[in-house]
């Protein structure tokens, strides 16, 4: 729900009509490796120098409370990846063999993979990943590695190639991370490391038991714990201080306190306070009313999320994964995002649903533009470009919601593509690629702004619905929701009349790129044979596809073919408009109402299933590009300078590479057992 992930960081191009408030800095090197199906980019922070000293120590102290919680997201993404990723990194450390040959080089990508995904199961398709190189070739690296080197609290030392191959090389084991597969055990088939010895009917009917009817303000049961079934008895491990994952929060709560004495503000630190007395606890309650203090940090210019937030991980949507996101508002580009906020009760009252599932009064849109300077946990290394949080539906109809941009991420992404030849090969004209060119970065982000800061903060529930009724659809109908409110306004004059925007043109761009996506582009990030799992590119589908569906007769998008090569072509712009508007109005209903058949029968029919033919041309078109489909970032060094004991600067550096990133977070910021 909260979070928006990027497009193929392929999908934009061009320097834009309005550049974001930074310099455009060529010698800047945006792209900094590439292995497997990943780009590894650089961010920059622009502004830095501009902010004061206080807040600059505030921002490096949130970093550390960032970095310091990186274990937390390996082992919750499965309970032995930090001992594959350890091993890993100390054959990397002291392997005395050959480092030159083509398997040492297979060796280095599987670890850049296991870093890039937090653990050895793909970061979006969740499926586990191989080696390139053999269960032989894997023995004689141990074989070739110090035994000091190796953890010691791996419980094979002695037989650590017969412990660790089959989790790493066998077909059978831990295949695939979040199983959201119809008909299936979800919780027993899904790796990842949030129930143990439990049945989905066991953990759904724990967490039924637990829910009081027609409490207003229901706390996010299960969200921030391990659930474990021993000798009969099913009880929750919490993650705090004191509870699974201690050390690590011990690590974060350290750094908050640190954070909260140079506060920007005493609400602020009120904020950073009540995190940390929810991570010494584990109480929920704290948790909601640290949410709820947070939404109301509107006068600092520093900000951050931190803790167990997003519930993808969980196929049954319980149980978050830890993560962070250190930043600060940009002032400029906030402007425009406060135009679109202002009006929400415009928006709202203009939005193409039942009027019944309309809010009378839209409650605090808070819209703003940050740059990040530390990402953490599962927003490292790929990162989101939106953030819209908190999540408990009770919270955002009382409080409202906070959205926000990631325009630095957005940037680097836009700097990195240019001219890599991606919309060249999809788009059906030179005046397709021209508009990509001129406006795909305005429309790139008035979409985000849209959805964000409007669309999952529009509508409301039917009275009795509690929001959790779609169950596994609920995610990819929620972002179908905030894109069709987003697509549909885009092309509103309202735009125009607000000053965001110039032309229609850029609305043009905006439905182009979508449909183009949808259709064709955003299967380069998905393995022939496989179909769509991931929310956000559920979503992408459901709606391009339905459009493409329902305007058949008249033609609004035309699939046309030229050398063997498909294309979507939009060719009504205002008819394409009105298809957005009829989805969005039937999406709001199902949430509304929360009809779970007619969700599950959309997701399934538009948002599934890929057209193995097309797959396989899209992806051998984007092979021969060279272009990865998947992108994340290393951190840029926020490295405090010191005089008789007091941070007197906080420098950013942008050395550091990919490798030397990861190694220098797992040698000074290990921060759990291996086995939790
Ligand atoms: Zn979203």
């Amino acid at each position: 729900m909260a979070l928006f992930f990027t497009l193929t960081s392929a999908a934009m191009a061009g320097c834009a009509d309005r550049q974001p408030s930074k310099s455009c800095d060529n010698d800047f090197q945006w792209q900094i490796d590439r292995f497997a199906d990943v780009n590894i980019l650089r961010y920059q922070i622009p502004h830095w120098e501009q902010l004061s000293l206080r807040q600059k120590e505030l921002l490096y102290y949130l970093g550390e409370a960032a970095i310091w919680g990186r274990d937390i997201i390996y082992d919750q993404n499965y309970r032995h990846n930090l001992a594959i990723r350890r091993v890993l990194e100390s054959i990397y450390r002291g392997y005395e063999g050959d480092r030159t040959s083509p398997d040492w080089a297979h060796f280095e990508v599987y670890l850049k993979r296991v870093w890039f995904s937090n653990g050895i199961h793909h970061l979006y398709s969740t499926d586990k990943f191989f080696p390139d190189f053999s269960a032989e070739y894997f023995a004689a690296l141990i074989e070739g590695t110090p035994l000091e080197l190796f953890p010691s609290d791996i419980p094979a030392t002695e037989g650590l190639f017969e412990y660790l191959s089959p989790l790493i090389f066998s077909n059978d084991v831990a295949l695939k991370r979040v199983n959201q597969a119809e008909g299936v055990d979800m919780v027993a088939n899904s790796a990842n490391n949030f129930y143990r010895n439990l049945t989905q009917a066991e953990v759904q009917q724990f967490y039924a038991e637990l829910r009081i009817p027609d409490d207003p303000t229901p706390i996010s049961y299960g969200l921030n714990s391990q659930l474990v079934k021993e000798n009969g008895e099913i009880f929750e491990r919490v993650w705090s201080k004191e509870g699974m994952y201690g050390s690590a929060i011990e690590r974060v709560v350290f750094w908050l306190e640190k954070a909260a004495s140079v506060a920007e503000n005493p609400h602020q630190q009120k904020v950073i306070n009540t995190l940390i007395e929810h991570y010494r606890s584990g109480d929920l309650k704290l948790f909601d009313e640290y949410s709820i203090l947070w939404l109301g940090v509107l006068h600092s210019q520093v900000d951050f999320v931190n803790g167990f937030i997003e519930t993808y991980g969980d196929p049954l949507g319980y149980k978050a994964s830890w993560e962070s996101v250190v930043n600060f508002k940009d002032e400029e580009a906030t402007l425009r995002t406060e135009v679109i906020g202002a009006n929400a009760q415009w928006f709202e009252d203009h939005s193409p649903i039942d009027s019944q599932f309309k809010k009378s009064e839209v409650k605090g849109v808070t819209a703003k533009v940050i740059n990040v300077t530390t990402l953490g946990g599962d927003c490292y290394p790929a990162t989101p470009i939106g953030i819209n949080l908190p999540n408990a539906d009770w919270i955002r109809k009382e409080y409202g919601s906070k959205s926000v941009t990631i325009e630095n991420i957005i940037y680097a992404y836009d700097r990195a593509s240019i001219g890599n030849g991606f919309i060249e090969e999809f788009a059906w004209s030179d005046e397709e690629v021209e508009r990509a060119r001129e406006h795909g970065f305005l429309a790139r982000v008035l979409h985000t702004d849209l959805h964000e800061c409007l669309g999952h903060g529009s509508g409301q529930l039917a009275p009795g619905i509690r929001g959790d009724e779609l169950k596994n659809y609920g995610a990819a109908l929620e972002e179908a929701r905030a894109d069709l409110f987003a697509l549909y306004f885009m092309m509103d004059t309202k735009m125009i009349e607000l000053g965001v925007m110039t032309s229609l043109e850029v609305a043009h761009a905006a439905y182009d790129s979508y449909i183009r996506n949808g259709m064709l582009t955003q299967l380069t990030r998905i393995e022939l044979g496989n179909n769509l799992e991931q929310a956000h590119m559920r979503n992408r589908q459901l709606v391009a596809k339905w459009c493409y569906h329902h305007g058949k007769e008249s033609n609004v998008i035309e699939r046309r073919v030229r050398d063997g090569r498909t294309y979507f072509v939009v060719n009504d712009y205002q008819a394409l408009r009105e298809l957005f508007a009829m989805l969005l109005k039937e999406v709001q209903r199902i949430k509304s109402t929360g009809d779970f058949e007619a969700g599950r029968d959309l997701v399934e029919t538009y948002g599934v299933m890929i057209e193995r033919d097309l797959h396989a041309e899209v992806l051998e078109r984007f092979a021969k590009l060279g272009i990865a489909p998947y992108s994340g970032f290393v951190n840029p060094r926020l490295i405090p300078v010191y005089k008789q004991g007091q941070i007197i600067d906080v420098k950013v550096e942008y050395v550091e590479g990919y490798i030397e990133q990861m190694m220098r977070y797992s040698n000074d910021y290990s921060s759990l057992p291996t086995y939790n």
